[in-house]
């Protein structure tokens, strides 16, 4: 190997997300020398907080935290170094073009009450469906922070993640086993037809649990995000919390690089790896884009599964099926981002002059269903939909230290735009876009345009150019169940290791997939440190 500046360490980590990040402190806690490349000047990957205009800060990619995982926020002390995280109440925010604003408050009750002015009735169905669904919820969460099971029937391995899996399920009902398949399975929009009569309580649910996901909410396998948005987030594990992170996102990042780097880990950013170094099916390391080696038994990739096996390892060095799987797996796009300074608080029309500034911080500006399903419809044949759905936080009503006094922070979140555009380029269409965001908002918030200071327009070309994400996709791959469990990233390889023997994938692009909640990076540093305690990787010589 030509080398200037070279140093070995146990584990490299490819990426400094969040999830690189929390694999590295883990494996820093267990006493590995390990060392975190991020390509950006900055780490956090896609959970940043970053200057938009001069003193005035936002959380450009994702907005809010609501299923980072509590056993990692303890773990590491992540309180200790700064994360603070308050509430959202309400939980969600619709503004409905009728002028209405309708509130889904985060205590149950307030928000059974609320229901209750829209549709008796369905708020009995509610709080009825929202008791199976918590319970179902349980079932899933352990799943959250483990393995999936090892599919082969004719391993010892097999059989005993499958008894795993059993004993998990031990208590469940034959009838819970039916509404889990159904759940898996459906879709969202006829869960909600199913259930409930009033077309506002719906796009509540709507309004809360689509996020990513490339499919409108009549698609199969859509219903699933109604459980995963009721796994235990947040400091103390609530079912359904979701936070403001004082700060904005890059807090948890910031809290995550200091956690591991007072446990030994070395984070070196403006770093970008260029290609993982292998021999004979086992890796020896990376080489950076300037050329410098750096040796390690155990690399972990950060980055999606596409960059890591089709862009940082040459084909040759992984088997031809596995490589065929993998560019397979489904991203393109669908979402983007438009974050706003602005000279004036936003005035949400119907915002009741009773609520406070944090409950003057989230509106999402979606009204029906139908409207959902059209808008993904436009965007899955490639182009902008002329109407679009938006989620609003005034960032800086939750926390005034973003932006200086008077003014404030709008981050703008959009559903359903193509990362393949039919004509023309992102380059070209980003004015669009952003006029387009404005414009939604301007019905509902009059003011919005007038007062813009500064804007900046995040196309999915623009997620995969700055924060590297493959065609855009915020999942690292797509939330669908052919994407999921024992089949992420491809299948026969959802334990965290891949076909070289030491490189392991630990992000968004692994199970259980994308959002911000460290458990792929937890998840893969056990599965490391499994491995490296049965003896079979050697401590470097460094
Ligand atoms: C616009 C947007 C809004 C979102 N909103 C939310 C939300 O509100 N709540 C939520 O929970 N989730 C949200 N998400 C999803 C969530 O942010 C991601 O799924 C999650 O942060 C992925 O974390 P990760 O650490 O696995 O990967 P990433 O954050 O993608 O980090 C991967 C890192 O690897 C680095 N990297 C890649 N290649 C290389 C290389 N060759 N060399 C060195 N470094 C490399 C990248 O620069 C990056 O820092 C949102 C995402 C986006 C983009």
């Amino acid at each position: 190997m030509p080398v200037h500046a070279r140093k070995s360490y146990d584990a490299i980590v490819i990426g400094g997300g969040h999830n690189g990040l929390t694999a590295a402190a883990y494996l820093a806690r267990a006493g590995l020398s390990t060392l975190v490349l991020e390509r950006r000047e900055i780490v956090g990957g896609c959970c940043v907080t970053e200057e938009i205009a001069a003193g005035c800060r936002a959380s450009t990619t994702s907005y809010i935290a609501s299923m980072l995982r509590p056993e990692v926020i303890s773990d590491l002390r992540l309180a200790d170094h700064g994360l603070r995280m308050v509430p959202c109440d309400p939980a969600i925010q619709v503004a409905f073009p009728d002028g209405r604003v309708v509130p889904w408050w985060a205590e149950r009750d307030r928000a059974v009450a609320e229901f209750r002015k829209h549709s008796p009735a369905d708020a009995e169905t509610f709080v009825r469906v929202d008791d199976q669904l918590k319970k179902l919820a349980r079932y899933l969460q352990p799943f959250f922070l483990e393995p999936p099971p090892e599919i082969s029937a004719n391993s010892v391995n097999g059989w005993s993640d499958l008894f795993r899996v059993g004993k998990r399920f031990r208590s469940i009902s034959s009838q819970e086993i039916c509404q889990l398949l159904s759940f898996l399975t459906g879709s969202l929009g006829e869960f909600l037809d199913r259930h409930y009569a009033s077309e506002t309580i719906k796009t509540l649910f709507l309004a809360n649990n689509v996020y990513g996901k490339h499919g409108g909410p009549y698609q199969p396998g859509t219903a699933i995000g109604l459980l995963f948005h009721l796994l235990g987030g947040g400091e103390h594990g609530l079912q359904g919390f979701y936070g403001h992170v004082m700060g904005g996102m890059g807090a948890i990042s910031e809290a995550l690089a200091t956690a591991g780097r007072k446990l030994g880990a070395e984070i070196r950013t403006s770093s970008p790896v260029g290609q993982i170094e292998s021999r004979n099916g086992r890796v020896l390391g990376v080489a950076l884009e300037d050329g410098t080696e750096i040796c390690a038994p155990l690399v972990l990739s950060n980055a999606d599964p596409k960059r890591t096996f089709l862009n940082l390892l040459p084909p040759r060095e992984l088997p031809h099926e596995f490589v065929h799987a993998v560019r397979g797996i489904k991203m393109a796009g669908p979402c983007a981002k438009v974050n706003l300074v602005l000279s004036e608080e936003p005035h949400f029309t119907g915002t009741p002059a009773s609520h406070t500034a944090l409950e003057r911080t989230f509106y999402t500006l979606v009204p029906s269903l139908e409207f959902a399903e059209r808008c993904y419809d436009i965007s899955k044949f490639g182009e902008i939909p002329e109407e679009l759905w938006v989620d609003c936080v005034v960032a800086s009503n939750a926390d005034d230290s973003l932006a200086p006094p008077g003014t404030h922070i709008m981050t703008c979140f959009v559903q359903y735009v193509p990362y393949h555009l039919r004509t023309g380029t992102w380059d070209e269409k980003r004015d669009l876009l952003g006029e387009r965001v404005i414009r939604k908002i301007a019905e509902h918030a009059p003011k919005v345009p007038s007062s813009v200071l500064a804007r900046q327009v995040l196309t999915p070309l623009d997620l995969e150019r700055t924060y590297g994400l493959t065609e855009g996709n915020i999942f690292h791959g797509d939330l669908t169940l052919e994407q999921m469990f024992f089949m992420r990233p491809v299948p026969g390889w959802s334990q965290y290791r891949t076909p070289l023997e030491g490189l392991y994938l630990c992000g968004a692009g692994a199970h259980p997939g994308g959002g911000v909640t460290g458990a792929p990076g937890h998840n893969a540093a056990k599965q490391v440190l499994r491995d490296w305690k049965r003896g079979r990787f050697k401590r470097s010589a460094a």
